[in-house]
């Protein structure tokens, strides 16, 4: 029996038990234990005994406190109690889950070999065990631990030092469904691009893991990223690598890649092969991303606008909530994928929009196929279990209604004219193999069961041998209640039984006071075999019992060889069209995200916004799509529609940006979001929540919308707002859109105001962007009138009788106060404050008159004079500057490099 121990016991490290002294003293069993473990030093290793995998040493006591489940000990090693906890083999999937999730990997060590192979080499050998799987968190297939709205990517991280490429480059791989993208990115843009893709597992070179240069961008990813050795990512022999993976004799037909982009895919094909051990899913070919192609959204713009997890981490109450009409998981997943990566081309927007109002005006063919959409299974998780010979019976049946429902839904679309979007993937659906759905109609049952080794899933008639087996197997059962009825009768005891138990097979049982009549007579003896005497009851057999008993274990052993049999060639008739599903459930996924907000568009009542290369936003009765549906779900009234105008004065070439007074709790930060989300969801392809919208494509967006701080980083709320803001003014270009919602608040008033000056400056002289600023300095309004592109925009309210009320109207102008002593009253300040801060800001506003922002202005050295000094400087480069632009320093040796710096030094002097 083993007995519970203390939790916060000290157990032996997968190092200390690799010691040769811990070796020489380990029993058969823990050697064969402590060698698998030294293998895999940063899994925790579920070793299978018996009905459990069990824990040992760090790992069970790790477990044991991540699972909540008891900490036991079994023997000792080297004088020392081993800890041990277990997880049952058939409810494993529950604790891996819970494991993953708290970002653990798990080695995964059966037996390998029958127990009595084993014993053949002596008693006390030990079964072979080996790890047949890794279960990391970016590589699960089981249903159970995926979520069916998320994409679960693995993805790596490589970089090439070099003169001519790119620094860094990024593979991606959801092993659940095969898709496999790679994208070439820089150091400045990684953290943005890491988040956009949002991996559940980020693996990277233990050199680059270690470098300071990644440490920021680490720091954010956390516990998702794990180095792991340089060689997997080694960009010799990458190409080599992942051309063995596909089985073809060279990339050429996959299209070029960059080194980093191929030692990034290396990488992750190698880490697919490390993890999966012997068995390979069926990726898609590696298809490249170009960061031009996707609305660049950085990291802290992507968190304040709450477009798929909200700032607290939660689902509720993101943009992706609010439109997901969506029916399936691939379609969700779709969705998610879309919003995360907009697109910058107005020609593939525009196809994305024409499938949505294609769809709005034939509302009965959207409920129709929403009715099919909603019997589709997710196929492409069932083919990649399938795959990698962890699918069941019920796998196979997935496969099957995909096919069916995806030839409906090609019924469904008919041969009208489509727009070319929905017509393309009309076109997949139409190329899915019919024979396979037949072979699998023609075969497979209907109530089936988890595993194929329960058996039961081929349908009669599927099989000839199959139903004679089982005709074998039913008419034995008639059998035994014929003889069983024969003996009671022959015997006379009426209660003879004839029963079965997985010990004894097939016996007879009658009361320990009936059982005279088998026993006493020598004929009686002659037939009836003894087999067990219980308390109250006697068990016997006889040949006739025993050659039936064979025969129905014979018939269903072969019944289920049978069955496993076909499993086989079911499987692989459907792993060998993984392409066409593959290509098939995309469409799928497709027609569910165009229909899905289809749905939307027309209950929300979103118009199409219009997308093209100028530099136009111009969005007439815009609303915030969040806080619209939330204020009517609560029936707080209705959200009041703004435009916004960023777009270029006539004959100007950049567009405006708009600075934005009002009252706190105005709607100023909500009139900022919902442009931005506006200009998100243009781009993704959807309708938007507006009378309408003419959108120039956007190439970055970038947003600072609130003051938070990260303390853990060491940074304070004002730092965070500098850092997100210096980020904003170095990368926003004339073609970006930015939102600042208040900067220099958490300063000094004058300090702020100095910053919020000059970084509107900058905005309008320097990046040319559009833009929406909104500040409670009021004195920033004056700008206007020296900046020709700045416009002000204020919040309308009414006062009251003291009190104000929020219009949520935004018009020109500019406010000129606050209101933050009335929302401090309707905040609940005690009286006497209210009315002391009445009084002091009376005091400072006579104060402030004597020194008035048009007066500052005046006095303040013009920005643009700073710029254009700074600008000249830029664009004459010295001498020393051209000669360090035209160096090649990768084919420098060490002394031409010395003799280089000597030449520049001289020039500059
Ligand atoms: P502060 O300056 O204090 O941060 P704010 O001006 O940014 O305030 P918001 O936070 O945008 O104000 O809005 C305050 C509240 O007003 C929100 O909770 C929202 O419910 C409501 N609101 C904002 N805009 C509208 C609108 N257009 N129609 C209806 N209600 C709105």
């Amino acid at each position: 029996m083993n007995a519970r121990i203390d939790m916060t016991t000290e157990a032996f490290s997968a190092s200390e038990l690799a010691t040769p002294e811990s070796r020489a003293q380990a029993t058969p069993m823990m050697e064969q234990f402590i060698e698998i473990k030294a293998n895999n030093p940063d899994s925790l290793l579920f070793y299978r005994m018996g009905d459990f995998y069990e824990l040992f040493f760090e790992d069970a006591v790790e477990a044991s406190r991540a699972l909540g489940i008891t900490l036991t000990k079994r023997g000792q090693h080297m004088g020392q109690d081993i800890p041990m906890c277990g997880v049952p083999v058939h409810a494993a999937d529950d604790y891996l889950q819970k494991l993953i999730i708290r970002g653990y990997r798990v080695a995964v060590c059966e037996q390998v070999e029958d127990p009595a192979e084993a014993k053949k080499r002596g008693s006390k050998s030990v079964v072979r065990r080996d790890v047949i799987r890794l279960v990391t968190p970016g590589t699960i297939t089981e249903e159970k631990l995926l979520s069916p709205s998320e994409s679960n990517y693995l993805m790596t991280l490589s970089r090439i030092r070099g003169a001519s490429e790119p620094a860094f480059a990024l593979a991606w791989i959801d092993i659940s469904t095969g898709v496999f993208r790679l994208a070439e990115t820089e150091l400045s843009r990684l953290l943005a691009d890491i988040l956009r893709i949002d991996p559940r597992e980020l693996i990277l070179p233990d050199t680059l893991f270690h470098d300071p240069e990644l440490r920021p961008v680490l720091d954010v990813i956390g516990r998702v990223a794990t180095p792991q050795p340089a060689v997997l990512f080694d960009s010799a022999t990458a190409a080599e690598r992942i051309a063995r993976y596909f089985g073809v004799a060279t990339l050429d037909g996959f299209g070029g890649f960059s080194r980093a982009e191929l030692s990034a895919a290396a990488a992750a094909v190698a880490y697919v092969e490390k993890t999966q051990i012997s068995e390979r899913p069926p990726l898609g070919r590696p298809e490249r991303e170009s960061g031009a192609s996707t609305l660049f959204i950085d990291p802290a713009t992507r968190a304040n606008l709450e477009l798929t997890r909200t700032l607290s981490g939660e689902r509720d109450g993101t943009l992706l909530k609010a439109i997901d009409r969506t029916v399936t998981g691939g379609g969700a997943r779709l969705l998610s994928e879309r919003l995360m990566s907009p697109l910058t081309d107005p020609v593939k927007i525009g196809c994305r929009l024409d499938s949505i109002g294609f769809l709005l005006e034939e509302p009965s063919l959207v409920a129709d196929l929403r009715v099919r959409l909603k019997q589709v299974p997710d196929m492409p998780r069932a083919l990649s279990r399938l795959a990698l010979d962890r699918g069941g019976p019920r796998d196979l049946a997935a496969i099957r209604q995909g096919l069916a429902a995806a030839r409906e839904i090609a019924g469904l679309l008919g041969e009208a004219l489509l727009p070319e979007e929905l017509a393309q993937e009309r076109e997949q659906l139409k190329a899915l193999p019919h024979p396979l759905w037949q072979m699998l109609e023609e075969k497979l049952g209907e109530e089936l069961p988890l595993l194929k080794r329960d058996g039961g899933f081929l349908r009669d008639g599927a099989d000839a041998y199959l139903d004679e087996a089982r005709a074998l197997r039913d008419q034995s059962r008639r059998v035994i209640a014929g003889l069983q009825l024969q003996y009671a009768e022959g015997t006379g005891v009426k209660s003879l039984k004839i029963k079965h138990n997985n010990v004894l097979g097939y016996f007879i049982e009658v009361t320990a006071g009936t059982a005279g009549p088998l026993t006493e007579s020598a004929e009686a003896k002659g037939r009836f075999i003894h087999r067990q005497t219980m308390a109250n009851a006697m068990r016997f057999t006889t040949t006739e019992l025993a050659d039936l008993e064979s025969r129905i274990a014979n018939a269903a052993e072969q019944a289920l060889s049978i069955e496993i049999a076909a499993f086989e060639e079911m499987r692989s008739a459907v792993v060998s069209e993984a392409e066409a599903i593959k290509a098939g459930a995309r469409a799928l996924a497709v027609i569910d995200v165009s229909a899905g907000l289809a749905v939307l568009a027309e209950e929300q009542a979103y118009s199409r916004p219009l997308v093209d290369n100028s530099k136009m936003f111009a969005i007439e009765a815009g609303r915030h799509p969040v806080v619209e549906q939330a204020l009517r779900r609560q029936s707080i009234g209705p959200f009041v529609a703004n435009n916004c105008d960023l777009s270029p004065a006539q004959n100007g070439k950049d567009g405006a940006i708009w600075l934005l007074t009002g009252p706190n709790m105005g709607g100023k930060s909500t009139f900022l979001r919902q442009n931005a989300l506006i200009a998100v969801m243009a781009q993704m392809g959807s309708f938007v929540p507006a009378g309408s919208a003419h959108i120039g494509i956007v190439d970055r967006l970038f947003s600072r919308v609130g003051a938070s701080d990260d303390l853990a980083r060491g940074r304070s709320t004002f730092m965070v707002e500098m850092v997100e803001t210096a980020a904003i003014l170095n990368q926003a270009s004339d073609r970006s859109l930015v939102i600042l919602d208040e900067i220099g608040r958490g300063t000094a008033t004058f300090d702020g105001l100095s910053i919020a000056w000059a970084a509107v400056e900058h905005l309008h002289e320097v990046n040319r962007c559009r833009g929406l600023f909104a500040t409670h300095f009021h004195e920033l309004t004056a700008l206007s009138e020296k900046l020709d592109r700045l416009a002000n925009a204020t919040m309308r309210v009414k006062e009251w009788d003291g009190d104000v009320i929020f219009l949520h109207e935004v018009g020109p102008g500019a406010a000129d106060r606050s209101y933050g002593i009335q929302v401090a009253r309707l905040a609940g300040l005690p009286d006497s404050v209210v009315a002391r801060a009445r009084d002091v800001l009376s005091r400072l506003e006579d104060a402030d008159r004597k020194n008035p922002a048009s007066q500052l202005i005046d006095d303040l050295p013009l920005f643009q004079v700073a710029v254009r000094r700074q600008e000249a400087a830029r664009a004459a480069p010295s001498k020393a500057e051209g000669e360090l632009k035209s160096l090649n320093l990768d084919d420098m040796t060490p002394r031409e490099a010395m003799e280089t710096l000597y030449r520049l030094k001289s020039l500059l002097s």
